[in-house]
């Protein structure tokens, strides 16, 4: 663990939760942390033969981290597993967590709209995921680990879905996705790539449908974010 990550911790008032394999370990203290520490870490276990019954199910189950103590559900991701569009937020936010599904909320009713406008729907042609599985309490941001233990089953969704584009909503999911710390403005704008071995999968950013609820204005910009990921999806851009 680094120091950041430390930080981040002592922040939150939890210990590490994790023991690495082959590392001589790290106990978080708390009561509820032994049952943590014994799970598995996602990037331990191998997720490179799971389908999606597996992954799904790996996910229903996850102890990596101290959000299936406070979850109420995990947040798979909903959509059509054969889709060629793929979105990707941040979290669950409350509803999210009380139904188990991605956007269910005011953001996700316009994140609906946004899609509907391309013609799109989220039934039929979109898989929506979130960087997290599980909801951070208050909705506080992501934490550096948590990202980092989640991000094995956000990969392999990827990895199945194999999309021609990905749009990703707001700054926390584009710089963890992308891994950097980039501002969103300056990575609107331009097609990134995810990568996957050899293979590199497009990557619009655009600002989250929350943010555009506050910032109406900016529904304009976002709006040509998903113009440029349509052009990448019909193979005319990135
Ligand atoms: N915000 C997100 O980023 N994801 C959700 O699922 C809901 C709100």
């Amino acid at each position: 663990m680094n120091e950041s990550q430390r930080r981040a911790y002592a922040a939150l008032g939890i210990g590490p939760v994790w023991r690495r394999r082959g590392s001589a370990g790290e106990s978080g203290g708390a009561a509820g942390a032994a049952a943590v520490a014994e799970a598995k870490a996602p990037e331990a276990i191998d997720m490179a033969d799971m389908d999606w019954p597996a992954l799904r199910a790996a996910v229903a189950d996850c102890h990596a981290c101290r959000l299936c103590e406070t979850r109420t559900r995990t947040v798979f991701g909903v959509g059509d597993e054969h889709a060629s569009w793929m979105v990707v937020g941040e979290a669950p936010g409350a509803e999210e967590d009380r139904r188990g599904e991605p956007f269910v909320g005011s953001a996700g009713k316009l994140l609906d709209q946004m899609l509907a406008a391309l013609g799109l729907s989220r039934d039929r042609d979109v898989f929506i995921a979130n960087v997290l599985k599980c909801r951070p309490p208050q909705n506080r941001d992501p934490s550096p680990d948590e990202v980092q233990r989640c991000e094995p089953y956000l990969r392999r969704q990827i990895e199945l879905l194999a999309p021609r584009v990905i749009v990703v909503a707001g700054r926390i999911a584009a710089q963890s996705l992308l891994r950097t710390e980039a501002s969103i403005a300056s990575l609107r704008g331009r097609v990134h790539a995810y990568r996957l071995g050899e293979r590199a999968i497009p990557v619009v950013v655009t600002y989250h449908p929350a943010y555009l609820l506050r910032n109406p204005p900016d529904k304009a910009r976002a709006w040509e974010d998903l113009c440029l990921a349509r052009s990448v999806h019909a193979g005319a851009a990135g």
